[in-house]
């Protein structure tokens, strides 16, 4: 039974020991890997902080900056409150930081560029590109010129533009602004006619994750980019696709215009019929849009249709429907279209001067659209070693696309991993903090099993032995005396016999609690088997322990025992013996206060004896045992 108690607290030590050390070990690499995770998270957090809010970052917070920031989030939403919170940062201009003065600046440039005020725009943004050092700034301000360029039809200055825009991408964090650029590119490319460009950079743009009214921009300008190269049919499914993302989108024009390609191209092979069944149940929708250039197109498409089906009054509607669309830009390319149907009509009338009167427009148009044509021609000519850059630019802009894609994707795995990692790493902590309790409780509960005596709380007696021994080295070592006292009940059996197992329990653990009461704090108190118990007295002398034992005995004598529910007397007889007498050996010890027990049954019971060693010889005095033991 010892035995087991014995290898129990062991293996619990054992256990607990190994538990320790697997959970420090567990928390250090959790500390570890949630430190990487942080700066992982953090550097990812900024990343993306410093690629949405880049303008934001450089501003500090003060109520300018706020209004800033918010007339540049309004500025296409609400151009009013934008316009308005421009007059109020007016009156404050002065106390304008050095950033916020550019910004500021650059606002200024946007809402005159809106309002049509090129030649003021394009002085204020100039000015900004050639002064401040915000990339952001400079890089939105030059791609607001591209947008002015392609208004004023400056195409070289467009170009060139574009081409300072280009060189800096990829220094641009900022996605939305990076996206912005271009697809004003792309849009001034689709001016000028240059659709290989156009289609190139609507490659290199459709790579990122795009909002959906880019999407449906894009693909009508692909598609005109497509249909000016010659590279699509009527039927062909890029023009479903197109008219799907647009419908989706909601956008009206984008998609009608993308109808009025596909008639075009029906017209082109001569099939009106697919061209009209195409735009004509959409018209009303069109004439909703107020769009210009879209409604003419349709009403030239439809005049063209209905021509080709020698319908000639309803084509002279449609095309005098289109003459008189209100246009505050001319549609050059357009209204020659018109005339030219015009002339046609007339002329299959037979009405000769109205005949010639629609071509003398028709050919002035014409001159001027050839003339138009020309300009840009030349224009991008001039600058076609720009473009040539532009070129390489873009491959290298596509391979670092690659790249950062790449990045992007391994960076999200990561930190997919790192979260699975910590979520993982914290339920075993978790279970291992609360195995760890349950562990601990155990080995509190096999410890006070294996010390104590379930009965009395007090030492049993392998544990006994353990302190025994460390009192006596110590008390040796200290040149100090020490005494045992050794006891056992009188008739024990009688109690149990006469009144039960029960009362018996009772008895000792009364018999321990009337005798720890006059004890010392120290006293070492433990139950040595069944009714025998001992005291070990550290420090203390036989006279001392006689006296001690003495009390003992009287207590337990006088121990009312009415409360058990039974009236009987307790005795117990004493055996005393000290190191003087056995030594600094326990066993001896043990024995000799045994041997001294035996003696006060034998003269009686309820009494104290001192252990006399039997010869003069065989007693051992405290300093020649102090002088061995030294
Ligand atoms: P003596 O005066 O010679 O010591 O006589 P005794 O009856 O006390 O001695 P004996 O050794 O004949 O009997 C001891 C009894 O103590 C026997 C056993 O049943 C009883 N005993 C031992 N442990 C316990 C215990 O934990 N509870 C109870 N109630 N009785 C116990
Ligand atoms: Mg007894
Ligand atoms: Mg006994």
């Amino acid at each position: 039974m010892t035995n087991n108690c014995i290898l129990t607290e062991l293996k619990s030590n054992r256990r607990l020991k190994v538990w320790l050390l697997f959970t420090l070990l567990l928390i250090s690499i959790f500390i570890v890997i949630v430190t990487t995770a942080t700066q992982a998270l953090a550097s990812t957090v900024l990343l993306s902080n410093e690629k949405l809010t880049e303008k934001s970052q450089r501003i500090s917070f003060t109520e300018v900056a706020s209004k800033l920031i918010l007339a540049d989030q309004k500025r296409l939403a609400d151009p009013k409150l934008f316009k308005k919170l421009l007059t109020e940062l007016k009156t404050t201009k002065n106390s304008f930081t050095a950033e916020q003065r550019y910004f500021y600046q650059f606002l200024r440039g946007y809402l005159a560029a809106y309002q049509g005020r090129y030649d003021k725009a394009d002085n204020i943004l100039t000015k900004i590109i050639n002064s401040s050092a915000n990339t952001l700034i400079k890089f939105r301000a030059n791609y607001t010129l591209i947008n002015i360029s392609a208004a004023k039809k400056e195409w070289s200055d467009g170009l060139r533009h574009i081409s300072y825009n280009t060189k800096m991408l990829p220094s641009i964090k900022n996605k939305e602004h990076y996206q912005q650029s271009i697809l004003t590119s792309i849009i001034f490319y689709n001016q000028l006619q240059q659709y290989d460009l156009v289609l190139k950079h609507i490659d290199l743009i459709k790579r990122q994750t795009l909002p959906e009214k880019h999407n449906c921009l894009l693909e009508q300008l692909s598609l005109e980019a497509k249909l000016n190269l010659h590279y699509i049919k009527p039927d062909d499914s890029s023009i479903d696709d197109g008219l799907g993302v647009c419908i989706k989108a909601d956008n009206k024009i984008s998609t009608n215009i993308i109808r009025v390609y596909r008639a075009k191209l029906y017209l082109k092979i001569q099939q009106p019929e697919k061209a009209l069944a195409e735009i004509l149940p959409h018209y009303n929708e069109v004439k909703n849009t107020l769009f210009p250039m879209l409604i003419v197109g349709v009403n030239n498409a439809l005049a063209e249709s209905y021509f080709q089906l020698k319908n000639i009054e309803v084509a002279k509607d449609y095309a005098l429907a289109a003459l008189n669309v209100k246009k505050y830009t001319p549609v050059l390319q357009q209204d020659s279209d018109t005339y030219k149907l015009l002339y046609q009509i007339a002329k299959q009338q037979k009405d000769i001067d109205l005949a010639l009167t629609y071509h003398e427009t028709y050919s002035t148009l014409e001159r001027f659209h050839l003339e138009s044509e020309k300009a840009k021609h030349v224009a991008f000519q001039l600058t076609k070693l720009n473009a040539f850059e532009n070129e390489n630019q873009i491959r290298l802009l596509n391979e670092e696309n690659d790249f950062l894609a790449a990045e992007q994707i391994l960076a999200k795995s990561k930190v997919a991993n790192i979260q699975l990692i910590i979520t993982a790493m914290t339920l075993i902590i978790i279970m291992l903090a609360i195995g760890g309790s349950r562990l601990w409780q155990s080995h509190k509960r096999v410890k006070v099993l294996s010390e104590y005596d379930e009965l009395t709380a007090i030492y049993n007696r392998r544990h006994f032995n353990h302190v025994a021994v460390n009192a006596l080295k110590y008390c040796q070592n200290s040149q100090q005396e020490l005494s045992l006292i050794m006891f056992d009940l009188d008739h024990f059996k009688k109690i149990n016999d006469n009144f039960g197992h029960m009362c018996g329990d009772w008895a000792l653990k009364e018999t321990i609690r009337v005798c720890k009461k006059i004890g010392r704090k120290n006293d070492i108190f433990a139950r040595l088997g069944g009714e025998e118990f001992c005291i070990l007295l550290p420090s203390c002398n036989i006279e001392a322990a006689v006296l001690r034992a003495e009390a003992c005995r009287a207590a337990i004598e006088n121990t009312i025992t009415e409360d058990s529910g039974n009236d009987f007397t307790i005795t117990a007889s004493f055996g005393v013996t000290d190191v003087k007498r056995s030594g600094f050996d326990l066993e001896k010890l043990l024995a000799d206060a045994d041997f001294a027990t035996y003696d006060s049954k034998h003269s009686g019971r309820n009494r104290v004896t001192v252990y006399e060693p039997e010869t003069p010889e065989t007693s051992v005095s405290l300093a020649s045992t102090l002088s061995i033991a030294s």
